[in-house]
């Protein structure tokens, strides 16, 4: 007979006692042994068969003892059966450790008489398995003992247990493998865990029952944003969908007007051109503008003279909104010269905000002649500057003498062109002229893969045509690779059109930013200077607007044509482009004396100084997320062929998020306003330090020469502002580039993002990596942050541009105040001097712990001040290990 330890599957052998035997039997062609006992008509008996010591788990309370066994008939006896027994008793005792052989029938307690379900005759074996619990175990083991008072009884085997519930996992909670309680603990509380990328509130539990079953589980594990529940597990979005919160809910498909997102999206970012207003849901469809408000039209029917009402009809596109209202502008011109209207006109009801479609305007002078313009807006309008509006011009007659509007839009004519995409003929054939009596058309049939050219042009109803539209590109999508006729569709390819293609800039200025009235900004306090004149924090207040807090560039008194319109080009520039990363044009004030840029408020500043405040305050994975926005708005602006030039730390301005965004789009800025522009052989004015080799050499300045300053961007971020090559002349640094010498790993930068400022930083432009590769990248590195973990290589006496042992005149630090500040560390000189820290000799004694006992606690300042003296230990060749 054998036990089974069902905890280790050890296997043990009973002890014998007594007059209990050992036997072998064959039953069904295999031996079995058996522990028995038949001392029938011998009188009173009482003989013990005892277990080994059995190990108890730590937590089974209650075990069970299965036992089969044979009991013989006593009446096949005869006359001895009158003392036969037909029973035995099961006994336990537990000991701490195993006591060997000294077995006292006085120490075990009763668990049970056993009785066989079936006698055995004469042979005629009858196996019973009966089991018996022993409950309310502590000590470290136990014995078992069967107890023979008379029986003919044979054991064949003995096998003791206990429940566990098995390990699980219910409503995304994991459960370990718990041993089922006993009597005294019936129900057996167990904490759990959610599973990978899920979260709760509450520590999940549940209960294990005696009979190992788990019952009641509580607490509700949900599936984290871009996560949903399948199979006990959360698994990532699939691309196409998103998940913007904590629940058990499936991810839902991307919604209308939005790109299709990577997988394990929390959102659908909005197709370009599409917006969501500040109050939409991540779950709405992305919405765009509306067009602008149809049949504008004027009446003085039964109306005073000075007084007309305006009608209209809603956009033909709602931008996919409902909440559509109006604003109508009046201008006063005379001859060529317009300007606003003023507060002495009327509007019933309103100017701003209209929710009808008409407006009575009264107070109008009749000699006087008047443009309305109606804007439709809706809920994602104030997101971007492209304003949709109609205007009717020349109402003086109308206002004087009752009579119709002189012009009025009838007809309307569509060219179109057809461009063929082969760049090196790029050849462009004129094909149709559509006449049109309504103000819109569906263009079909035409070919995929085609670059078509479209421009629009008015015509009055006598037909003088007015003059045509900016001419708009459009894309028809390749045919499908299965040959399939695929229907295509229009795909508008948005691109930064440059302000001098207008003959006259003003124009540009009015087709990409608002006006601004001078009485709704106001200046607070100056916060830097520009090229043209100072910058202003302020407010701006326009009507039916919530106030907000603007950026007001101003333009210094005295000055030429020229510069207003170089001062204005950066307006239209910033006007054409709408992205979270992009600095956004608020408007513009032109119409005045005094000309203003009034663009959205960034209160952290410029990029490069705010790192230099809190140099080794961010972790890796904030500044990589700055870099991240940055890339973001460069694609941007790549895939709107705008090549910014002059991409550094200092022309990203952060806000109080510490969102970054890019700005400065002047158009002569790279020549004049940039203080580290220099000018070059070939006459140009470039920021060295910042520019790709070959922009510098001939001025080939492409997307792929921003990549290059992108890079560059990344090491100032990664370096806490420092300055790129240091105090090494441009001279210097342009020959260190042409040398293949690149900028050495700033401190604790991460391996990948150093890299990918390598890759950035390659000779050959074609193979940098695209700003859209950029972007994907870092978002890749900022989902597993652990990415971030390995470190790139790092020379202390290299990077921190340590003046090594020696001051700036060849001699060593006099004093610790000197060092510090070299290593612009000096708001630890207190620190130094309290700790009695007073000479260099004594600073190439610390170790890091000293300096954190000094008071140094943010990583990056105590690495800085360990490395920069495991530098100086390098130089005087006592290099000695240096634990940071
Ligand atoms: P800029 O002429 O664009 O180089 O602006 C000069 C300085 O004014 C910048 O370095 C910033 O410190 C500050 N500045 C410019 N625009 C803003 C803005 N939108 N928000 C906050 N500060 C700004």
């Amino acid at each position: 007979m054998i036990w089974k330890d069902t905890e280790n599957d050890k296997v043990q052998h009973v002890w014998e006692y007594g007059e209990w035997e050992i036997a072998q039997q064959a039953l069904n062609g295999s031996l079995l042994y058996n522990y028995f006992i038949c001392n029938v008509g011998a009188g009173e008996q009482d003989n013990w068969l005892r277990t080994t010591f059995i190990q108890r788990h730590p937590t089974a309370t209650r075990v069970f003892v299965e036992m089969r066994f044979v009991v013989r008939d006593c009446n096949s006896f005869g006359a001895d059966s009158l003392t036969c027994k037909e029973t035995f008793n099961l006994h336990t005792s537990e000991a701490d450790a195993d006591i060997g052989t000294s077995f006292r029938k006085g120490q075990f307690r009763k668990v049970a008489t056993i009785a066989p379900d079936e006698i055995s005759g004469v042979g005629d074996m009858q196996i019973n398995t009966e089991t018996r619990v022993v409950d309310n175990l502590s000590r470290k083991g136990f014995y078992l003992a069967f107890q023979d008072i008379g029986a003919c009884v044979a054991i064949y085997s003995v096998r003791v247990y206990y429940k566990t519930c098995p390990a699980t996992v219910k409503s995304l909670a994991a459960f370990p493998e718990t041993v089922a309680g006993g009597e005294n603990q019936a129900l057996r509380e167990v904490a759990g865990a959610c599973v990978e990328n899920a979260v709760s509130e509450d520590q999940p539990r549940i209960y294990c029952t005696v009979d190992g079953e788990w019952v009641v589980p509580v607490g509700q594990c949900q599936c984290r944003p871009g996560y949903e529940p399948k199979n006990d597990s959360c698994q990532e979005c699939k691309p196409g969908f998103f998940k913007t919160s904590v629940s058990n809910e499936a991810c839902e498909h991307c919604p209308k007007n939005t790109e299709p997102s990577s997988s394990g999206a929390l959102s659908c970012p909005c197709l370009q051109g599409f917006y969501r207003a500040p109050n939409d849901p991540l779950t709405a469809a992305c919405s765009g503008l509306p067009s602008a408000p149809q049949n504008l039209a004027a009446t003085t029917a039964q109306m005073a003279v000075g007084k007309l009402q305006l009608s209209w009809s809603p956009p033909a596109d709602t931008g996919g909104r409902t909440d559509i209202t109006y604003n109508v502008v009046c201008d006063r011109c005379e001859g060529s010269v317009c300007q606003p209207c003023g507060e002495k006109v009327r509007y019933d009801p309103s100017n701003t905000d209209l929710k009808e479609i008409s407006v009575i305007i009264s107070e109008l002078e009749p000699h006087l002649n008047y443009t309305f313009t109606v804007e439709a807006r809706n809920g994602v309008s104030h997101l971007c500057i492209a304003k949709r509006s109609v205007a009717l011009s020349n109402t003086k007659n109308l206002v004087n003498n009752k009579l119709v509007p002189e012009y009025r839009i009838t007809d309307f004519t569509v060219k179109c062109s057809l461009q063929e995409k082969d760049e090196e003929k790029n050849k462009v054939t004129t094909y149709t002229v559509l006449v049109l009596e309504k103000n819109s058309v569906q263009i079909i049939d035409l070919s995929p893969s085609t670059v078509y050219l479209f421009k629009v042009q008015a015509l009055s109803p006598e037909g003088n045509p007015g003059s045509y539209s900016m001419e708009q590109e459009f894309s028809t999508p390749a045919e499908g690779k299965c040959r399939k006729k695929v229907k295509p569709q229009l795909k508008p390819l948005k691109t930064y059109v440059d302000p001098h293609t207008y003959e006259d800039p003003n124009t540009a200025v009015l087709k990409f930013a608002s006006e601004i009235h001078p009485t709704h900004v106001s200046k607070q306090k100056v916060i830097g200077v520009g090229e043209f004149g100072e910058v202003y924090r302020g407010i701006l207040k326009a009507p039916g607007r919530k106030e907000a807090a603007v950026a007001i560039k101003t333009l210094k008194p005295g000055y030429t044509e020229k510069q207003r319109q170089d001062f204005l080009s950066e307006a239209s520039i910033m006007g054409q482009f709408c992205h979270q990363n992009i600095i956004r044009l608020e408007g513009v004030v032109t119409k005045f004396k005094h000309v203003m840029i009034v663009t959205e408020y960034m209160e952290n500043g410029a990029l490069d100084k705010y790192l230099r405040d809190h140099d080794g305050e961010m972790s890796s994975f904030q500044l990589v997320g700055m870099l991240r926005g940055i890339a973001a708005g460069m694609k941007y602006l790549s895939d709107m062929s705008y090549v910014h030039r002059d991409l550094a730390a200092r022309n990203i301005l952060v806000n109080s998020k510490l969102e970054c965004k890019v700005s400065d789009f002047g158009l002569s800025r790279v020549l004049e306003d940039d203080p580290e522009g220099t000018y070059t052989t070939s006459g140009g004015k470039i920021p060295i330090r910042w520019t790709a080799p070959e922009a510098i050499a001939y001025r080939k300045f492409t997307s792929a020469s921003d990549v290059w300053s992108f890079g560059i961007v990344m090491w100032e971020v990664m370096a806490f502002g420092e300055r790129p090559y240091w105090d090494m002349s441009n001279h210097e640094v342009m020959k260190a580039i042409n040398e293949a010498f690149r900028l050495p790993a700033p401190m604790d930068c991460p391996s990948a993002v150093y890299q990918l400022m390598l890759q950035c930083w390659l000779q050959d432009r074609s193979k940098r990596p695209r700003f859209q590769d950029i972007v994907s990248l870092l978002d890749k590195l900022l989902k597993s942050p652990d990415s971030l973990k390995a470190i790139a290589d790092f020379d202390p006496r290299v990077s921190i541009r340590l003046p090594s042992t020696s001051g700036s005149d060849g001699s060593p630090f006099r004093s610790v105040s000197e060092w510090l500040e070299s290593i612009k560390m000096s708001q630890y000189s207190e620190n130094f001097s309290m700790a009695g820290i007073v000479s260099m000799e004594q600073v190439l004694q610390m170790k890091s712990e000293d300096i954190r006992n000094i008071g140094v606690r943010l990583p990056g300042h105590l690495k800085r001040i360990a490395y920069s003296i495991l530098g100086l230990k390098d130089q005087t060749s006592t290099l000695s290990v240096f634990a940071v």
